[in-house]
């Protein structure tokens, strides 16, 4: 450890990050401070970075300027005095969810429902989540970060940083897959499937041990990539092929148990409303996806079916860790990923260059150690 560090830094909205030397951070009591050795580089971070004060504008960005990066990875380098369980050289993953631990959801071991909930490195949540991004401000784009060790998911030897990195977008499927109680008896319709975060929702299914996994994208070479993960189980279907319920009923009389959404941003609200028409009765649905404004949904056709509609948001550090343990055992193969790895030096290449990539499969890494 030396007494400054190298972080990017972006000092006004949208424009270019700088590379500067900064003091490195000490950790506080319960934190540990993590050399980052991979952080992702999300396909949204380019909106965030350009649109989020006019998109959400009564959400904060980190105080500028700011080191951005969300999903870090890397060793453990010091420890607070009441850090427990966790030491130098213990190779982790940090979970960017931050919690206040006072207000009444975390009073009420609701800590995703935190009132001032926060992605370190990346945006607030809530209009009074800025105090957790002030709180934690070092994102994972620099040499090291500080994190709480309620964040911290610890690495198998056999998962890569680069792997580690990928847990964010793979965790909020995995955290969606739980809530709608995905298992071996489970259809899912996962719409997007050939995305970053679809193909995260697609892998996990399979590993929980959903029977059939249907997915549809627009690309038909990335589908047939997806559909070769487990031709037995998995089907997919271009957008160009017609409206997604009436292939899932072909497939499914009716209907599947489970549809996941995880379309990119601006997509057309129909192919939403395509994947609540494609649930059988008492059937499941959860959003993840960037579809986004009001979606007109026959609300009474829900109620009749007696089905739900669940919004859900990143997941656990204790998920996290269920996820890298099932990595671990081989109950899920995280090794279809294609890693490019940019150094610290080229962060603003790495943030244009991403939207050329091999859908989900593509996986963007800043290694700044
Ligand atoms: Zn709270």
């Amino acid at each position: 450890m030396t007494e400054t560090m190298l972080a990017a830094r972006m000092h006004d909205v949208s424009a270019p990050m700088l590379l500067e030397r900064i003091p490195t951070p000490e950790p506080g009591p319960s934190d540990v401070r993590v050399r980052v050795k991979a952080c992702n580089i999300v396909p949204n971070l380019a909106n965030v970075l350009q649109n989020w004060t006019t998109w959400f504008p009564q959400n904060p960005l980190p105080s500028l300027p700011a080191i951005f990066g969300l999903d870090p990875a890397g060793v453990v380098d010091a420890v607070g005095t009441d850090v427990k369980g966790f030491k130098p050289g213990d190779r982790v993953y940090v979970n960017p969810g931050r919690y206040c631990d006072s207000c009444r959801e975390c009073r009420s071991n609701n800590r995703m429902h935190c009132q001032n909930f926060a992605f370190s490195g990346y945006f607030g949540l809530t209009p009074s989540s800025g105090i957790m991004l002030d709180r934690y401000p070092y994102g994972g784009l620099a040499e090291y970060t500080i994190a709480p060790q309620y964040s911290l998911v610890r690495l198998p030897e056999s998962i890569s940083f680069e792997t580690g990195a990928r847990l964010g977008y793979l965790g909020t499927g995995f955290a969606a897959l739980r809530k709608a109680g995905v298992g071996p008896t489970t259809t899912v319709l996962i719409n997007g499937i050939s995305g970053t975060l679809g193909l995260g929702v697609a892998l996990f299914a399979l590993a929980l041990g959903a029977p059939m996994v249907l997915g549809t994208g627009r690309n038909r070479e990335l589908l047939d990539e997806v559909k070769a993960l487990d031709p037995q189980r998995i089907h997919t279907h271009s957008l160009a092929d017609g409206p997604v319920d009436g292939w899932v009923k072909e497939l499914i009389a009716e209907g599947v148990d489970v549809h996941i959404d995880a379309l990119g941003p601006g997509a057309d609200h129909s192919v939403f409303n395509e994947g609540l028409k494609s649930l059988r009765r008492g059937g499941v649905a959860v959003n993840i996806g960037a579809t986004a404004g009001p979606v007109p949904i026959d609300v009474h056709h829900m109620m009749d079916q007696q089905q739900k509609l669940i919004g859900s948001c990143w997941f656990s550090a204790g998920e996290g860790q269920a996820m890298v343990d099932m990595a671990a055992s081989g109950a899920v193969d995280l090794s279809v990923f294609e890693h490019i790895v940019y150094p610290l030096e080229q962060v603003n290449d790495a943030i244009s260059g991403i939207s050329v990539r091999n859908g989900g499969f593509s996986n963007f890494i800043i290694s700044p150690s």
